[in-house]
């Protein structure tokens, strides 16, 4: 089975090459990736610019590697045209959680959510980032993906998206994997105002998160030093029947 691995960390993030390794075991590996740090470009695709692509060398023996001078997105949508019968799409590992509302911004889950569009079964996968002067452990995420891509792969189901994330801690002190829905709130944003000669420019960065460990969700278990499985897939509006009862629709239209 082929596997797309890919990133928002850039080609060279050592979180790319953690998964890649690992899931040679269960496929022919191809790594497409931006060929520099895309953290936080989204589900975006460069739809008013041209976008090269480059074979490079590759960290592993048996596995091809491309630069996409371009968005996660961009490198999922170049590499399926360029493949042929991909099976499975991995996305990360990212160094830092895509949790919460930072699931909408995460370039690791919009590489995957691109997979997923183009009706491939797609996983990203994030652990938690060490606090500073830690390492960020990105081997049980590693070994965890060759599980997911034999279930996955057997299950039939078809395309799926799943958005795995992880505490940055050794497996015996992870207490087990629970199967979430998206939590509440996400990092907070600062910014720096740089004066530059005659203009003034802004650099938006990201600081701490600002979450809500609700029981059942993605936050609560990271946060309770599990492993979070969340099914992404599905409608996107699945709280329409909270926010519109059903006699809603009409009577707005006889408003109108
Ligand atoms: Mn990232």
């Amino acid at each position: 089975m082929k596997i797309l691995v890919t990133n928002d960390d850039g080609i060279h993030a050592p979180g790319l090459w953690a998964l890649a390794a690992q899931l040679t075991g269960a496929g022919e590996v191809v790594v497409c990736a931006p060929d520099r740090e895309q953290s936080g470009t989204g589900t975006a695709i460069s739809l008013h610019r041209s976008v090269k692509l480059t074979e490079v060398d590759s960290l592993l023996p048996s596995v091809k590697a491309y630069a996409v001078e371009g968005t996660p997105g961009d490198s999922v949508i170049l590499a399926l045209r360029m493949m042929e019968n991909v099976a499975m799409v991995f996305s990360g590992i990212n160094r830092g959680a895509n949790m919460g509302h930072d699931v909408l911004l995460s370039g690791t889950v919009g590489a995957a959510l691109q997979g997923y569009l183009h009706g491939v079964p797609s996983v990203a996968i994030s652990v938690q980032a060490g606090q500073a002067g830690e390492e960020t452990n990105f081997e049980v995420a590693a070994r965890l993906a060759p599980l997911l891509a034999a279930r996955v792969s057997s299950n039939g189901a078809g395309a799926l998206l799943l958005n795995v994330n992880l505490p940055n801690l050794p497996l015996e002190r992870i207490g087990g994997i629970d199967i979430t829905r998206v939590g509440k709130g996400g990092y907070s944003t600062a910014i720096t105002m740089v004066r530059d000669g005659s203009r003034d420019d802004y650099r938006i960065t990201i600081g701490q998160p600002r979450w809500k460990a609700e029981e059942g969700t993605d936050i609560h278990a990271v946060d309770r030093c599990r492993i979070s499985i969340t099914p992404l897939q599905g409608e996107l509006s699945t709280a329409r029947e909270v926010l519109f009862p059903e006699d809603l629709p009409s009577m707005l239209f006889r408003e109108l």
